[in-house]
């Protein structure tokens, strides 16, 4: 992309209105316009890093196994009036009338709308295990709206729902989703926490949020530190295997790691003081198994190997994807702007050309922006007829991980400067050698074009 022809407006003044610094980099990084209180359109930066974190969402739901659909935003309410949740859920449903009086709904969450789908078309044992997701734009009437995407009224969120015959089968359904999310938020570049919660509306036992470490986090958490010093890397792993997740599961939560609802001060003080943590984090995603809640309430029934009929068993997943913009930028940013992660930033790498209209420096940065093009990434082109510190400081405020400047000084010399955005350092190279080691940087990186 050259910069000449895209849609960046960039805000130069810090807008008055953004408390968190995700918010306000995000307003002047040209990524979000508020439309109404909570709800936002995306302008094509944002839009571009919204579509890489649902590409690599859906990448690795469908790696566990998990099939994706797509239901709608508007539901009706008979629905909910029969699993009873129409009038539990209180004011943050926001409900609509059609024109001939009939009560809809802007869906919050989609537990009734998946388990009536699921009792239309499943009745046998041999079609489980089952689990269906999707990702769609959610709308709860949230009392404060604030921090941005991060609490919006509208936002974009995965849910998956797993259908299966036991309770045993479920519990794998739910280790599997603590695998694939474990796995998608470590390609985002985020460590996020799985810690015992509370099953709030939806309900049920079993039940772990995932928690991005940040002052500026709504949740108070309660950790060993030891937690922090988990990776999942790049282990392979066999996700119809019951031992191998099951075993992951017990990897990344037997060490204390609590939100407050679920915070038992007397457990939390067998941990050795030092490794002791009190602190702030981001919810991010959030996985359940609630058992046949929705399939008792809705007669959702499969028959068993023994032609008996019984509810099924039922989790639902969830992962916050518009909220994950924000979480990543309060975990990676410094006071010129955002740091992108590489396995989310909406351009692999920026040009900078420092003087335009200069035929060997336009003609350099041509041929870089060719080159990387050819290899499969996305380099943005930095060709206006503007000052290089002007240049620099909307790289450094819209946080591509690198950058490759350009002028007539070093390319008398056979040079051009890459440098990270991250380290702040800069190292002199060839064009061509500058290209192979963008190039060598994203093949570790499952990354894809953006939109
Ligand atoms: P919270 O406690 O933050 O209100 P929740 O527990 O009600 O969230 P879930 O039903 O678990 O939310 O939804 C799954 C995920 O959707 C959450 O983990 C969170 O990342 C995201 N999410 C929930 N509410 C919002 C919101 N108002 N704005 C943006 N993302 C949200
Ligand atoms: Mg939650």
């Amino acid at each position: 992309m050259r910069l000449s022809r895209y849609f960046l407006p960039v805000l130069k003044e810090n807008p008055s209105e953004a408390q968190i610094v995700s918010h306000r980099y995000m307003l002047r990084a040209g990524m979000i316009k508020q439309s109404a209180a909570g709800i936002y359109s995306w302008l094509p930066l944002g839009f571009k890093v919204l579509k890489k974190i649902e590409t690599i969402v859906h990448e690795e739901q469908m790696r566990a196994g998990h099939i994706p659909m797509l239901m709608p935003t508007l539901q009706s309410a008979d629905l909910w009036k029969e699993s009873g949740r129409y009038d539990d859920y209180g004011q943050e449903m926001l409900r609509i009338s059609d024109r001939h009086g009939r009560d809809m709904l802007y869906g919050p969450t989609n537990e009734e709308l998946i388990t009536d789908i699921f009792r239309s078309h499943v009745g046998s044992y041999k079609d489980l295990p089952l689990t269906l997701y999707h990702i769609q734009w959610k709308f709860r009437d949230e009392i404060r709206p604030r921090f941005g995407v991060m609490r919006g009224r509208e936002f974009y969120m995965k849910d998956g729902y797993n259908f299966d015959l036991t309770k045993e089968d479920a519990l794998h359904a739910y280790n599997r989703h603590l695998v694939s999310y474990l796995r998608s938020y470590e390609r985002m570049g985020l460590q996020a926490i799985p810690m015992r919660a509370d099953g709030g509306p939806i309900g049920g036992d079993y039940t772990h949020e995932f928690l991005v470490l940040a002052d500026t986090g709504e949740s108070e958490v309660f950790y060993d530190s030891a937690v922090t010093d988990l990776t999942f890397g790049d282990r392979a792993i066999d996700y119809d295997s019951v031992e191998q997740c099951q075993g992951v599961l017990e990897e990344f939560t037997s060490k204390y790691a609590r939100t407050d609802e679920t915070h038992d001060e007397a457990l939390f003080n067998e941990v050795p003081e030092e490794r002791r943590r009190v602190a702030r984090g981001i919810e991010v995603g959030q996985i359940f198994y609630f058992g046949t809640k929705y399939s008792e309430a809705l007669g959702a029934n499969v028959q068993g190997p023994d032609g008996k009929q019984s509810p099924v068993h039922m989790g639902s997943h969830g992962i916050g994807v518009s909220r994950l913009l924000g979480a990543i930028i309060e975990a990676s940013h410094d006071d010129k702007g955002i740091i992108w992660p590489e396995g989310v930033t909406p351009f692999h790498c920026g040009i900078v050309n420092l003087k335009q209209g200069d035929g060997e420096a336009d003609a350099a940065c041509e041929s870089l922006y060719e080159a990387l093009t050819a290899a499969g990434l996305e380099p943005l082109y930095d060709d206006r007829k503007e000052r290089a510190g002007g240049k620099f400081a909307t790289m450094d405020l819209i946080g591509l991980p690198w950058r490759i400047t350009v002028g007539p000084r070093g390319l008398k010399n056979g040079v051009v400067e890459l440098t990270s955005r991250r380290s702040g350092e800069s190292e002199e190279l060839s064009p061509e050698a500058a290209v192979q080691k963008i190039v060598e940087i994203y093949a570790n990186h499952q990354t894809g074009r953006g939109f």
